[in-house]
């Protein structure tokens, strides 16, 4: 198990207990099961973001990859 995939279980665990068991999508809001779980940057890297729990939080796969085929063109 790769550290990022360990520290996404930890972070999923650590949701689901606090929500009872829901783990809300950070993108959509809807519940996510721990195989569609993946690992969102709230601040990306590339903007100063760090990989730190506080900055991480969990999205459905789909979601995660909408976000970042949506990038503003800017
Ligand atoms: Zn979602």
């Amino acid at each position: 198990m790769s550290t990022l995939a360990h520290t996404r279980h930890k972070i999923y665990t650590t949701v689901a207990r606090q929500l009872h068991g829901v783990v809300p999508c950070w993108v959509c809001g809807e519940h996510v099961t721990v195989n569609d779980a993946t690992l969102e940057h709230i601040r990306p890297l590339s903007e100063g973001g760090n990989s730190h729990m506080e900055n991480l939080a969990i999205s459905h796969g789909l979601c995660n990859n909408q976000r970042h085929a949506r990038k503003p063109s800017a």
